[in-house]
């Protein structure tokens, strides 16, 4: 891990020096796509900080306290109605705020960790007429509760629907334990491919107007995650819809869901990881999509696998990267 921070003053526009801290670089991809196989690494990977010892068993953890105590009968679910869904979207509200907002309040308000390992030390924008209530905070956490989460409900809402009324598969334990728990780390392959697909789409210019608003928030923090315009709100969570195609368990669409939205607030907290007594306790974000937030024309998917690499948009974080992606940005901004 190099720190920088003694090499001279953080400077976000000189690309030989635009992070406060970064990880050695260039960044990589985890040992999934790479010939020949290397499947002790990838075990390592698969359950450890990489994917298990990660943000994910929390996914799991949320999916298990929601299917558990916060979801309504499938027999009320066979019929849509105000209440159930209104149950839904409260509890999607209430366990999305708390991660996120504790997320917030360990990294922004009370700083914790201080600038230890965050990427760039800027706070959030205040004063900032491009934010609702020129504020960056309020305006992420606004678009993420009002559009983000409802969305979220109406998908989650509509495959309950069909669950409860049989019209799609239902994988139990029982029919097969072994695809029950890989499904989850496959639904984090699905997403990624998914969402590589729906951001490239919405970078351009046509659709851009939409992503422009996730855009405004070039410093990130955890609320940034999904503080999206609703157009690519659906967008974006329609790859939840998976579970209408493939036959899986409530909780692996539980888990997506959380994936896709608690996943985000980790992934834009700005911070490679959280500390513990100075320690290293597991990795929050990584500079991938920090990357995308700065330089807009790269890392248009996420690190778990090299999309960008084989189709030309990868930035590994190195001052030649940056100068072939601003070179390739000249003349054709964000959405050109
Ligand atoms: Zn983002
Ligand atoms: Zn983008």
């Amino acid at each position: 891990m190099a720190d920088t921070t003694s090499e001279g003053a953080f400077t976000p526009d000189d690309p030989r020096k635009p992070w406060h801290w970064h990880p050695d670089l260039p960044i990589g991809h985890p040992p999934l796509f790479v010939w020949p196989p290397r499947p002790a690494a990838l075990a390592g990977w698969l359950f450890g900080r990489g994917y298990l010892r990660s943000q994910n068993a929390l996914h799991i953890l949320l999916a298990l306290v929601a299917w558990s105590f916060f979801t309504p009968s499938l027999e009320r679910m066979a019929t849509f109605e105000a209440g159930w869904i209104f149950e839904i979207w409260l509890r999607n509200i209430v366990l999305f705020s708390a991660v996120t907002a504790g997320l917030h309040l360990y990294f922004y308000t009370f700083r914790r960790q201080g600038d230890v390992h965050k990427y760039d030390p800027r706070p959030l924008a205040r004063d900032d007429p491009k934010f609702l209530f020129r504020d960056q905070l309020w305006d992420n956490v606004t678009w993420s509760l009002a559009s983000g989460v409802t969305v979220w409900t109406a998908f989650e809402a509509a495959i309950w629907w069909f669950w409860a009324n049989g019209l799609v598969g239902w994988l139990s334990w029982a029919d097969n334990p072994v695809w029950f728990v890989a499904l989850f780390p496959a639904i984090a392959l699905f997403e990624t491919a998914h969402f590589y697909l729906i951001h490239r789409l919405i970078h351009w210019k046509p659709l851009y107007r939409f992503h422009a608003l996730h855009h405004n928030n070039v410093n990130i923090g955890p609320w940034s995650g999904i503080s999206m315009h609703p157009v690519e709100h659906v967008l974006y969570l329609s790859s939840i819809l998976i579970h209408l195609v493939v036959a899986s368990h409530p909780l692996h669409m539980l888990y997506h869901g959380f994936f896709l939205t608690v996943g985000a607030s980790f992934g834009h907290t700005g911070y490679q990881d959280l500390q513990i007594k100075g320690r290293s306790a597991f990795d929050v974000a990584n500079l991938f999509h920090q990357l995308h937030h700065r330089y807009y024309n790269c890392n248009y998917g996420q690190a778990m696998a090299p999309l960008d690499k084989w189709f030309g948009s990868f930035h590994d974080g190195t001052a030649e990267a940056t100068d072939r992606v601003m070179k390739a940005a000249r003349g054709a901004r964000p959405g050109g």
